[in-house]
């Protein structure tokens, strides 16, 4: 029963499951410069169309000569080779070339002595134990070879992605044309920053969570401002969400009390389903389509929207972004510092602290665990996962953690 208020509540992966099965990734491209696609999604195949290194070069400053040839004894210089100035000619046995990183190694040669190594004496060197072939030295191809798939359409762009095609020569990459978002905030008790609050209003700030999350995923972001608690104006909202966005995120009026209203609404607009999840925070989640946008209805309260924001909406939108194989955030095992409540049943995101213990990760909840409790995000540095049977934690057990860092 996934279309009304179920009593009996979904777990956190069914509802993951469901959304994953009921999205449309954009598909219209732009071709941009290799900078522009840093966080885009590319829309073609990268085919590497050199060899990464393109040439055999050395990877230490030192002497090149030829291994396979040497049987002891002093190896005469005769020449430099620099990275960008390689050595011309053959290099015979019994000699060397004085060689600097990244240069090509010469003929004749196949391993290079790093030059802490060996003695010079009169344009000449000794070494006391003999490298083998191939030492130090980096040969064509061994990054990457002509013709290989480097990324597969579906890839998200990252900073080492970015030196990589460079690296092959790419100006310009295919990428799937940005995600548009749109998103306000619900509640006739909501101001906005800049005006003054009167008795029972509270200050809007799940808009400013939500830019800051969607900043990071480098998205269009349509920024509606506060909504009244009104179906005229909810309905006149979401329809402009819908004419502009590919995604509508609303926070608030999807709690029991207020969801009839919204129900409606909905209803009349697009279909979307209404789940009472089996999590804490963030128990309410409306989801499904306003005319061709995707809608998430997250809960109003602040904490919750974030939580929700992480478990749901950052994998769907990347999905809808064009990657092919969103990850879920990882989870990492580390000792708990203090007993935690929890309660089976439910899966519990809670806010920790992880920090180093003695040499050792370890994490250690923060004491005020309300939905409504933003600054507990703030002060946090990751989610402590505890998983649905899971029931209290004893000081000193093991417990699952996502980490905020380079993600929140
Ligand atoms: P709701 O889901 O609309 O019932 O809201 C749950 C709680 O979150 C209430 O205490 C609201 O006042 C609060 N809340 C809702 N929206 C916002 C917002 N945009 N900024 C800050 N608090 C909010
Ligand atoms: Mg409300």
């Amino acid at each position: 029963c996934l279309d009304d208020y179920d009593p009996h509540s979904m777990p956190v992966e069914t509802a993951k499951a469901f959304i994953k099965d009921y999205l449309t990734p954009v598909n219209t491209t732009e071709r941009l410069n290799i900078r522009a696609s840093l966080g885009r999604v590319l829309a073609a195949d990268i085919v590497s169309p050199l060899n990464v290194p393109a040439f055999n070069n050395s990877a230490m400053d030192g002497f090149a000569f030829s291994a396979a040839q040497y049987f002891g004894g002093a190896l005469k210089i005769v020449g430099t080779a620099f990275a960008g100035k390689p050595f011309i000619g053959n290099v015979g046995t019994g000699e060397c070339v004085r060689i600097m990183t990244g240069a090509v190694l010469p003929v004749g040669c196949d391993a290079v002595v790093v030059q802490e190594r060996v003695t010079v004496n009169d344009n000449a060197i000794t070494f006391s134990d003999s490298p083998k072939t191939g030492a130090n030295v980096r040969y064509a191809g061994d990054d990457l070879k002509a013709n290989q798939v480097v990324f597969k359409a579906g890839h998200l762009v990252k900073p080492a992605d970015l030196g990589l095609l460079a690296s092959l020569g790419f100006a310009e990459v295919l990428v799937y044309r940005q995600l548009k978002v749109a998103f306000f905030s619900t509640g006739d008790e909501l101001i906005s920053v800049g005006k003054p609050l009167l008795e029972g209003q509270i200050y809007d700030s799940n808009r400013y969570t939500l830019y800051g999350m969607l900043a990071r995923m480098n998205v269009e972001i349509i920024d509606m401002g506060v909504v009244r608690d009104d179906p005229v104006a909810l309905e006149n909202a979401l329809i402009e969400a819908s004419n502009k966005a590919d995604v509508i995120l609303t926070s608030g009026g999807v709690s029991v009390g207020e969801a009839d209203y919204m129900k409606m609404l909905l209803e009349k607009l697009g279909e979307v389903l209404f789940w009472k999840i089996a999590m804490k925070p963030g128990r309410p989640l409306a989801f499904g389509r306003v005319g061709n946008a995707h809608y998430f209805g997250l809960p109003g309260n602040p904490v919750a929207v974030m939580v929700t924001f992480y478990q749901f909406v950052r994998e769907a939108m990347l999905v809808l972004m064009g990657q092919t194989e969103p990850k879920a955030l990882p989870l990492l095992k580390v000792m708990c510092a203090a007993p935690i409540k929890k309660m089976a049943g439910r899966t519990e995101f809670q806010r920790g602290i992880l920090h180093l213990e003695n040499g050792d990760w370890v994490v250690k909840p923060i004491g005020n665990q309300s939905s409504g409790v933003l600054s507990s995000m703030s002060e946090a540095n990751c989610f402590i996962v505890l998983a649905t049977d899971v029931g209290n934690i004893e000081a000193g057990a093991e417990v699952q953690v996502q980490l905020f860092e380079g993600v929140i």
